[in-house]
């Protein structure tokens, strides 16, 4: 069997004239779309009130008719038809209720306002998710339902990184066996120590995550945090696989991911993904472009040492952050901001290279599709991406957005 090619874009842009043209010339088999959905016999089920149009997961309308019309377009095309659900745990200001909080008791409302974090472990955002899923089953029948990138927000910011802290996860980090105090005392002592970086570590040649561990002690505490935050994401991903399969067998769920190297860091576990199909039928990380993590998160890191860390400068500050995360020999830029504002297209190459190389070396047996979102990106650059997927062994490619 040949790769499968899948397909994600907005409903509203799925004209015959758009989806015949992915068959001829792709040879797209899978069209992922994502776009407000119609759901009035679930809404009254959701944990908050729509803000901005956004239940927790999805956008609700009354005129679901691009989606409808799009799903059969494709299927009138001989194409399999999946379903998105974004992100549940990215919310609105509006919904305090089901906010994150950071281990300094910040509302995520105040860390990041546009894109605020729900807590993961919210039995009312748990029973919605579950809710949802068996609601867009039953409103669309699709071939499968696509869970769109379900992390604990950007990599690349250091408050995310400690969140969520609130009295809910406390309680269930020590119900799930890890010591609270511990997590606790690892999350503070990682924040403070970050900052007591000394500038002649950033001229070590080979620095690593060995020595950043050795430097900040082998911390149980913060090791156990990061895995608390993947079981609360695994959990939610339990939830919705679950209430799916109770439902139907026969229906696919995909998972969208940040790249290998964001994604322990967005609290999303991988081996959770790939392990067996209890969880996903298609594992899909975003290895290039928008959506990756990579650029985000080295300049995020890099910005947090140069600002924490005297007589650091951007450049090795940038380097010691591509050393941590085992990026030391990509072309890096002298300045932070041209690293997740324009970066090139030698460094774009050189990072999907590796994130395709990590995607394809983890053990598991579910089907990975490494996917290129290539808004903003060169279409010679995807062309390349694309031909290295395709030789590579990977199961399917999916393509975010409509290609040129
Ligand atoms: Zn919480």
């Amino acid at each position: 069997m040949g790769v499968q090619t899948g397909c994600l874009l907005e409903a509203s842009l799925a004209s015959p004239e758009v989806v015949s043209d992915l068959g001829d010339r792709l040879g797209v088999s899978s069209l992922f779309l994502r776009g407000p959905m119609s759901l009035p016999a679930i809404e009254s089920k959701a944990p908050v009130k729509p803000a901005g149009g956004r239940l927790p997961g999805v956008r609700v309308t009354e005129d679901d008719s691009a989606l409808r019309s799009a799903m059969d377009v494709a299927r009138g095309d001989g194409m399999d038809v999946y379903l998105t659900i974004e992100n549940p745990l990215v919310g609105s200001s509006d919904w305090e209720a089901l906010l994150a909080e950071d281990n300094s008791g910040r509302s995520t409302a105040k860390i990041d306002p546009d894109r605020p974090l729900i807590c993961p472990n919210h039995p009312k955002l748990l029973g919605w998710m579950a809710d949802l899923v068996v609601g867009v089953y039953d409103a669309y029948r699709p071939t499968g339902v696509l869970l769109g990138d379900i992390s604990l927000g950007s990599p690349g910011s250091i408050d995310n990184l400690f969140t969520c802290w609130c009295d809910l996860c406390r309680a269930r980090v020590g119900e799930l066996g890890y010591d609270p105090d511990q997590v606790r005392i690892g999350m503070q002592g990682a924040r403070t120590k970050l900052a007591d970086i000394r500038p002649e570590v950033a001229g070590i040649p080979d620095f690593g995550l060995g020595l950043l561990l050795d430097g900040i002690g082998f911390d149980i505490g913060l090791m156990d945090w990061f895995n608390f935050r993947a079981d609360s994401v695994s959990a939610c991903l339990y939830e919705m696989r679950q209430a799916l399969a109770n439902k139907d067998t026969t229906v696919r769920m995909a998972i969208l991911n940040k790249g290998p190297t964001a994604a322990m860091l967005a609290g999303q576990r991988r081996e959770d993904a790939l392990r067996d199909t209890t969880l996903a039928d298609a594992y899909i990380p975003i290895i290039c472009g928008r959506g990756s993590g990579v650029p985000e998160m080295l300049a995020g890191h890099a910005r947090q040492v140069h600002d924490a860390a005297e007589g650091i400068d951007e450049p090795s500050a940038l380097a010691l952050a591509a050393r941590i995360h085992g990026y030391a020999d990509v072309p890096l830029p002298d300045r932070i901001a041209e690293l997740d504002e324009s970066p090139t297209e030698e460094l774009l190459r050189a990072c999907a290279q590796r994130e395709l190389a990590y995607t394809l070396a983890a053990p598991g047996d579910v089907p990975r599709w490494p996917a290129i979102d290539f808004e903003g990106l060169p279409p010679n650059l995807v062309g390349d991406v694309a031909n290295e997927i395709k030789q590579s062994g990977a199961d399917g490619i999916l393509y975010i957005g409509v290609p040129q």
